[in-house]
Formats: C-alpha cells, sequence, structure tokens
C-alpha cells in the first residue's frame, strides 16, 4: 500500500469548498422562465454566473427555453472565441499507476492491461509521428506511480520541445497528471509546461470515497481538490480543471466545475484556462457502473450552460466522444479538441486502425486523421488553429484575463490562427483540405477590417507561402 508520506501543503486557500447539501438545494429549485431569461442576459454580458445562476439553467426543462440556452451559449461563443478550434493530441506516456480507479484500465488492480512506459527513443519516435501529421500543441498523460515523479516528467517535456523535423516541431506541452506538492510543480514549470491539467473526476464525496480507495495517493479528495490552486502557486498559472461525466448527477457536476472555477477566480484573480467534460468510455477489464450516465441530449445541455457559466474559460471537448457528437458540440462553446488522436502507449506508431484496448486507458470514439477533422472543421465554417502564441509570449494567467477583451481576438488570435492554418496546409494537408482552408483564409482575410493589421497579416501570409518562412506570430 502506498504511503501517504509526501502530502505536504495545502494552497493558501486549500480547504474542501464543495458544500454538498447547499448544492442539493439549489438543484431542488426550478426557476422561472423570467429568471432564467435575465441570468442568459448576464452571460450574454460576458459575466461569469454564480453557482446559484448555472443551478437554475440546469433546471430548465421545457424545450423552447432548452434551445434558447443553446442560442445563447452558440452566440457567447462566437463573440468571446470567433469561429476559431484549437486542434492538439493526448501523448500517453506510461501507464503504470498505484491507483485503483475503478473506471480507468490503468488502475493497479486490473491484470488484462499491458504495462509499459516509453523509453526516451520510443517517446521520441511518437513526437516525430504526430509532428510529421503537423501537430503544434501536445498534452502529455501520466499514470500516478513514483516512476513519473516531477524529474521525469520534465525530462520528457524538455524532450518533446528539443524534438524537431523539419517544419515540425512542439511550441507547446501540457500536463495531465497527478496533484503534485508545490517544490514538484516548480520542477514542470522550469520545463515550460503550457497548461497543468488535473481532473477532480466527481465532485460528490461519497462517490469519490467509493471509485477511489482510500488506501490510494487518489483517495485523498482534498489533495486533488486543491491540487490546481498548489498548482498556480507554485507558479503553473495556467490551469485546467475537469470532471469525469458518468460518476454520479451531472448536473451536480457542472455545479462542482463552476464551484472550482469560481474558487480559483476569488483565489488567484483568474480562472481556470481550461474546463474538460470527459464521458465514461469502455475500458479494457473494466466493468462500469451504468447509474449516472449521461445521455447526448444531457450533453450538450451541460456543455451549453458551462458556457454561458465560465465565459473566459475554454471548453476542451476530447475524442472519447463519437464525430457526430463533436461535430454538434462544436458550436455550443468548444474552443479546443484533440485529433488524430491515440491513447494506446506507443499508439502513434505502433497501432493500425483498430485500437487496442490493452494499452489504452479507454475506448476512443474518434480516431479519424488530423487532415479529415481539419477539412470537416472547415467545410462547418471553423477555423483550425495551431496556434500557441498567447503562452509562448507571456499571456497566460492573469494576463491572458486582461487580454480576453474585444479586440484581442481581432488583433491577436485571427490572424495567429490563420498564419498557423496556412503553415499546416503547405507543410502537411491533403489536397482537399489544402484547397478548402486556403479558400477559408481567402474569406477571413477579406472580412478583415482595412488597416495596419490586415496588412501585416497578409504579409505575414505571403512570406509562409513564398519564402518558407514559419512560427510568425503576433
Ligand atoms: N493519472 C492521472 C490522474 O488520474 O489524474 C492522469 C490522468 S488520467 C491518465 C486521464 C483522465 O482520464 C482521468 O483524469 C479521467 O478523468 C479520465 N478517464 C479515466 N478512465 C476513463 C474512462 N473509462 N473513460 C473516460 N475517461 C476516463
Ligand atoms: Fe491511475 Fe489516473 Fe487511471 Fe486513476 S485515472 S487509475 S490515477 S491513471
Amino acid at each position: 500500500m502506498p504511503l501517504l508520506l509526501n502530502r505536504k501543503q495545502l494552497s493558501r486557500g486549500g480547504y474542501d469548498f464543495i458544500d454538498e447539501a447547499y448544492l442539493h438545494g439549489l438543484l431542488e429549485r426550478r426557476a422561472e422562465p423570467g429568471e432564467i431569461r435575465d441570468i442568459i442576459a448576464k452571460s450574454m454580458a460576458k459575466q461569469p454566473l454564480s453557482v446559484a445562476e448555472t443551478a437554475a439553467l440546469l433546471s430548465v426543462e421545457e424545450p423552447s427555453l432548452v434551445e434558447e440556452i443553446f442560442g445563447a451559449a452558440r452566440q457567447l461563443k462566437r463573440d468571446v472565441y470567433g469561429n476559431r478550434i484549437v486542434l492538439f493530441a493526448p501523448v500517453y506516456v506510461g501507464n503504470e499507476c498505484t491507483n485503483d480507479c475503478a473506471y480507468c484500465a490503468f488502475r493497479r488492480s486490473n491484470v488484462h492491461e499491458v504495462r509499459r512506459t516509453l523509453s526516451a527513443e520510443q517517446l521520441r519516435e511518437q513526437i516525430v509521428a504526430l509532428e510529421n501529421k503537423g501537430h503544434k500543441r501536445l498534452i502529455l498523460v501520466f499514470g500516478e506511480h513514483p516512476r513519473y515523479d516531477a524529474p521525469y516528467m520534465a525530462e520528457c517535456i524538455r524532450q518533446v520541445y528539443a524534438t524537431k523535423t523539419g517544419h515540425g516541431e512542439i511550441r507547446r506541452a501540457n500536463l495531465n497528471a497527478a496533484p503534485l506538492d508545490h517544490e514538484s510543480y516548480a520542477i514542470v514549470k522550469e520545463a515550460g509546461i503550457g497548461t497543468y491539467q488535473i481532473f477532480q473526476e466527481t465532485y460528490h464525496h461519497e462517490t469519490y470515497r467509493r471509485v477511489h480507495p482510500t488506501n490510494t495517493f487518489k483517495g485523498d479528495f482534498l489533495w486533488r481538490l486543491d491540487g490546481v490552486a498548489r498548482a498556480m502557486e507554485a507558479g503553473c498559472d495556467d490551469v485546467g480543471i475537469g470532471a469525469l461525466f458518468g460518476l454520479y448527477d451531472w448536473r451536480f457536476e457542472v455545479l462542482g466545475l463552476v464551484s472550482h472555477a469560481l474558487h480559483l477566480q476569488k483565489h488567484f484573480n483568474v480562472g481556470p484556462h481550461t474546463i474538460s467534460f470527459p464521458r465514461l468510455r469502455p475500458a479494457c477489464g473494466t466493468t462500469l457502473d451504468e447509474t449516472y450516465f449521461v445521455t447526448d441530449e444531457q450533453f450538450k445541455r451541460l456543455v451549453a450552460i458551462l458556457r454561458l457559466s465560465v465565459p473566459y474559460t475554454g471548453l476542451i471537448c476530447t475524442a472519447r466522444e463519437p464525430p457526430a457528437v463533436r461535430r454538434e458540440i462544436m458550436s455550443f462553446g468548444i474552443s479546443q479538441i484533440d485529433a488524430g488522436s491515440r491513447v494506446e502507449i506507443g499508439g502513434y506508431t505502433e497501432t493500425s486502425d483498430s485500437q487496442v484496448m490493452e494499452l489504452e486507458q479507454f475506448e476512443l470514439g474518434d480516431i479519424r486523421p488530423l487532415d479529415t477533422v481539419v477539412r470537416e472543421l472547415l467545410v462547418d465554417g471553423y477555423i483550425p488553429s495551431f496556434c500557441t502564441a498567447c503562452y509562448r509570449s507571456g499571456r497566460t494567467g492573469e494576463q491572458f484575463m486582461e487580454f480576453a477583451i474585444p479586440g484581442f481576438i481581432q488583433n491577436l488570435c485571427t490572424p495567429n490562427a490563420l498564419s498557423t492554418l496556412m503553415e499546416y496546409l503547405i507543410d502537411y494537408a491533403s489536397p482537399e483540405t489544402r484547397a478548402a482552408g486556403e479558400n477559408a483564409i481567402l474569406a477571413e482575410v477579406e472580412k478583415f477590417p482595412e488597416g495596419e493589421r490586415k496588412r501585416q497579416l497578409q504579409n505575414r501570409l505571403q512570406r509562409i507561402v513564398h519564402n518558407d518562412e514559419r512560427d510568425l506570430y503576433f
């Protein structure tokens, strides 16, 4: 049994802020249409909603009001994020784990899983494979194991940045790993991580206890709840939170996520950079309890309501979801997706069109190639973006919030999205995708207001195409 030894200091505001009785009480109330419309209006003015206001939106069942929520979410997404969708890919580095999470194929008691950790050379091969597809942004994923301590994860991050091939390079590497102590966060920060992502899985204490045995590291609810706050204190000011939907009542989990975001906002003056809302997927050697499974209809609602509750937080929809669901919810407020993903250890070089369950944490719903996803986004009127500029220009955390104001998208995000898309089209896209992308870029440039920024953008696009220049960002 692992010892709970290195659980040291919580963050300054580190306490259990999930007041279950209060949250359940809010969920019992049904709001009137007038109140719902006032709340929607507040959100459209780009003000974050309170937990009580979020609960009111969650109480809506009447179909025409649900439609109003969807419509508002679509509008807010366009206002805050424009039509860009940022693309990334996960890299599973190792599936050793000392925890025993009931839903996860990596749990230590799962004898069906083939255990593996990539060697430095194998990691390099995965990165090269992703770069050759056109990826610029990754998230490294680890089980929780003494092998995967902070110096080890930092070394992996450094290796990712050092691996380059042709025009291929990774410009931003994020982490999804266990919560650390302050010193360990400082070590991974030093290696240049982008976002540190930790999912609480469930904000409901009893469910948390049920699926995370208390004799494991992960069994400590508060240590995990406080995880991203410690990360922020230690200088990783760009954090992601998430809940694993299907473990408990989806409405409660939405309130948990919003409580978490507001807690960070209160203590650090900035909320999480991203929220993820994975739904439970089949996993090797794992029987899932279906009591709280979330239907597609409920899933759409939760995404739209999150969009309205936290206007400035990026929403991530992963390839756990099948293509049709991803396509549909994209307009409700998604700002980032992974594409061309494989979650087997070594999956980018060693697998074919079918998934190898014994090597992955769960089964993916969408393993279409990046090129196919990029083309679909273009057909649907989105601008696929490989931009990593904010992080590299120091526009993170509080800084980012300052920038997330009108003019930001126009002057920075859209030009950067277009130039990184142009790089992708020239270096990696199929002829069909390239044609669709070039048309989309032309149309966007056309819409751009006349002025200095438009001229700069046109100049940069020309330099990418004709001078073979890369990585020109605002
Ligand atoms: N081991 C670290 C941890 O637990 O924080 C790193 C993250 S884990 C490898 C990635 C995430 O996958 C988990 O936080 C969990 O939310 C999600 N996950 C685990 N099992 C899953 C399943 N069966 N279906 C969908 N998502 C799952
Ligand atoms: Fe380990 Fe994370 Fe899987 Fe839990 S979810 S068993 S901590 S890899």
